[in-house]
């Protein structure tokens, strides 16, 4: 690689721009992962860790990347045969009920056209027409980065109280944790998985389940085979303020200090930053005269926005000339929306100027790749960064 003045434009949908003082704060020396000191940051991280997911009930911290935790979730709560409930909300909810086949779970997946959130109805539907509880979990991508659209999970959670069901409510939240207003406690999830590569400003490699009592409840009879992700020895040894296994101390020294920064901005004031500059991107792409994936106006992913293509325009050819024209890395169109979309990630340590650097890359991007872009694009996200 030749060198490249100025810093490049890291704009996919996570792992996301991490700040200097994060990466300052990961480049302390290791410690003994079973020395006191290191009880002391854990024990920090394990009760400061709580209000990002919006909970008082247990969160653990599993050194291992989002796919890991939706493996824990699954295989701590469920055993050989149970069925679960999901939605083809888009890749990752494909790629979640994938694994939960190769686990040996029955999956009744709901098929969708990726540009809409899992149907609070269906969720309804399907549960009362599950009179012999078969379906022991539901399981939801809260937000879809292959699509930048967000199920609403309250309403979810109202459908699956309205069939009086017992299933379990599963909950990925990966590319929306620390960016999209998101409540275990409140909502009733029973179990939230995070990474630590998106809102969390982290590097990939860490990654969390948050646990409710219920889920805590269905561990015990839990019959999938886990070793590594088994939250029994885990929490056991969190409890001391240890891990069963060595952990990733210097990602911990980093989420300290991304806790901190995002506490230090408000956890409402970190949503509201994300829905404005989402909007703004809408107002880009509406402007450019193209279209927004996401069909559902209650829907909107606060976190990333992808872009459909017209017919004949390559989304890979654009984001290739943005890159190498421009030093800006935009998210590609996964599994059926290769080459129909791209995404633009606009979360974590993301800033107005961030946003107009961002889109100017892209305004000028989509011109040199001869796709549609009226100028108006830009200049209407200005306007409503300026304005609102
Ligand atoms: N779920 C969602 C919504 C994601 O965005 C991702 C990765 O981008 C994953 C799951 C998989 O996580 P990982 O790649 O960290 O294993």
């Amino acid at each position: 690689m030749t060198y490249a003045a100025g810093r490049h434009f890291l704009q996919i949908p996570g792992p996301t721009n991490v700040p200097d003082v994060v990466l300052r704060a990961m480049s302390a020396a290791t410690i003994d992962h079973r020395g006191p000191e290191f009880q002391e940051l854990a024990s920090g991280l394990l009760r400061d860790i709580k209000p990002v997911f919006g909970t008082t009930n247990p969160v653990v911290i599993y050194p291992a990347t989002g796919t890991g935790a939706w493996e824990a979730a699954l295989t701590n709560t469920l055993s050989p045969g149970d069925t679960v409930l999901s939605f083809e909300t888009g890749h990752f909810a494909t790629l979640w009920q994938e694994m939960a086949r190769g686990l040996g779970l029955h999956v009744d997946f709901v098929p969708g056209d990726w540009r809409r959130g899992a149907d609070p109805g269906m969720v309804a539907e399907k549960l009362a027409a599950d009179t012999a509880h078969r379906i022991k979990a539901v399981c939801v991508v809260h937000n879809e980065t292959s699509t930048g659209v967000t199920s609403r999970v309250p309403e979810i959670r109202a459908a699956i109280d309205s069939a009086d069901h017992p299933a379990l409510l599963l909950v990925d939240t990966i590319s929306s944790l620390g960016s999209i207003d998101y409540r275990h406690d409140d909502w009733g999830v029973d179990v939230t998985v995070a990474g630590s590569q998106k809102g969390l400003m982290l590097p990939p490699g860490m990654s969390f389940n948050a646990i409710s009592d219920k889920a805590l409840d269905a561990a015990k009879t839990a019959a999938l085979p886990k070793v590594f992700w088994d939250w029994g020895p885990m929490l056991a040894a969190n409890e001391r303020g240890f891990f069963p296994y060595t952990p990733s101390t210097n990602l911990m020294y980093g989420l300290r200090e991304a806790l901190r920064l995002l506490y230090d901005e408000g956890l409402e004031n970190v949503f509201a930053r994300h829905a404005r500059h989402a909007a703004a991107t809408r107002a880009a792409v509406r402007g450019w005269g193209l279209e927004v994936l996401c069909q559902d106006e209650r829907e909107h992913s606060g976190a990333l926005t992808a872009v459909l293509m017209p017919e004949g325009v390559d989304a890979d050819k654009v984001r290739a000339i943005i890159l190498d024209r421009f030093d800006m890395s935009l998210g590609a169109g996964l599994g059926k929306l290769a080459g129909k979309i791209f995404r633009i990630g606009h979360l974590g340590a993301f800033n107005d100027l961030t946003l107009a650097g961002t889109l100017a890359g892209v305004q000028m991007g989509l011109t040199l790749a001869g796709a549609p872009a009226d100028p108006r694009g830009l200049q209407d996200a200005l306007e409503h960064l300026q304005n609102d």
